[in-house]
């Protein structure tokens, strides 16, 4: 019998590439149904699969906002047996706090927060009574520690931990298991996707000049962040399917050791100062705004005075580590 995944977000990148993965398998594992909040964007989708999905994939409508929509879906599945749900689906929020409307700041919560936990509410009772089911959320090293200028989307993510973890400790009980993919820079459109204020525009007209300054400076970085560490989808994806068939997965798996040492340091320092300077450090140091000497093309994970914590040529695993 086939493994029942359900996705959400499969219009574009992770989500999109999982869709296919899974239901490209040699071995026709899974049966995915793979869900976008609009079905005009299937094409993409269906011309990945190239007719290869007979019975392997289904594509359905489902907005994460829309509990109407929420529970068509869940008709739509037979038996309403899903064995693997990925909450996948979720959008960003870069710019000063001060200069986020309200509704854009809702929006954010919408989808990656209530949106998380409308699509677990509505499979849940399902993989209680059978007793069985994987719960896999597209996460973020943003859920775990504070981003210059994306406190919207971390605050939403860190939430998304917060539920996930409280979660995980019953479900046990349950033979359920949830696991939080935690991320780092992805090569999708999810950057082109996201609401962000352009250092150029009206919207930070008004704006203090210091912000304004250590915006710009924030934007270089994430523009060489993602053009120097940005991993794959694929590589990426390989964590997801290793999530989905390993019989027991733990609550979070890392896509990337990159971060690691900022992840580190909120647990070595509790009180947090030694994080927020090394982040410091590590976006807007002057030196080096984050880049390894001129010309390395090396990207440096600085942190705390003296060598830097990390080093990496591109993304590449066998790091030069001093930590
Ligand atoms: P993406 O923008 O290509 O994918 C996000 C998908 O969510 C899109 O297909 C979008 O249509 C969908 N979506 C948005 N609102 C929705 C709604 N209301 N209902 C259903 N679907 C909706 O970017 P991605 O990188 O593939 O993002 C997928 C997930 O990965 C997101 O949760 C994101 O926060 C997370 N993530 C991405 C990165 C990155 O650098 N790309 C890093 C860490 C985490």
């Amino acid at each position: 019998e086939k493994t029942v995944v359900l996705i959400t977000g499969c219009s574009s990148g992770i989500g999109l590439g999982l869709a296919v993965r899974l239901a490209s398998d040699s071995s026709q594992r899974f049966k995915v149904f793979a869900t976008m909040r609009d079905l005009a964007k299937k094409e993409r989708l269906l011309e990945c699969v190239r007719g290869c999905h007979r019975d392997t994939l289904e594509i359905l409508q489902l907005d994460v906002t829309n509990p109407a929509s929420l529970a068509s879906a869940i008709q739509r599945v037979p038996e309403q047996r899903v064995d693997v749900l990925v909450c996948n689906a979720g959008v960003g929020l870069m710019g000063p706090l001060e200069t986020c409307s309200q509704e854009a700041i809702k929006a954010v919560f919408d989808v990656n927060l209530f949106g998380t936990i409308n699509t677990i509410q509505a499979f849940l009772p399902g993989m209680k009574c059978r007793k069985a089911g994987k719960i896999i959320i597209t996460s973020s090293v943003g859920a775990l520690q504070g981003v210059p200028f994306n406190a919207v989307y971390c605050a939403s993510k860190f939430a998304v931990e917060g539920l996930c973890e409280s979660l995980a400790i019953v479900l046990q009980e349950f033979n359920i298991y949830i696991t939080l993919i935690e991320c780092g820079p992805v090569n999708t459109s999810f950057l082109s996707n996201m609401q962000s204020m352009d250092p150029e525009g009206h919207e930070l007209q008004g704006l203090d000049p210091k912000t304004y300054a250590l915006y710009r400076q924030y934007s270089q970085h994430c523009q060489s962040l993602f053009q120097d560490a940005a991993q794959d989808t694929d590589e990426v994806l390989q964590v997801f399917l290793d999530a989905i068939c390993t019989p027991n997965p733990p609550l979070r798996c890392f896509t990337t050791q990159f971060f690691m040492p900022l992840t580190r340091l909120k647990l070595l320092s509790p009180d947090g100062s030694e994080y927020v300077q090394a982040m410091h450090k590590f976006v807007f140091s002057t030196s080096n705004s984050g880049q390894g000497p001129a010309g390395s093309g090396r990207l440096y994970l600085g942190g705390g005075p003296g060598a830097p914590l990390l080093c990496v040529p591109g993304m590449r695993k066998d790091t030069e580590q001093g930590w």
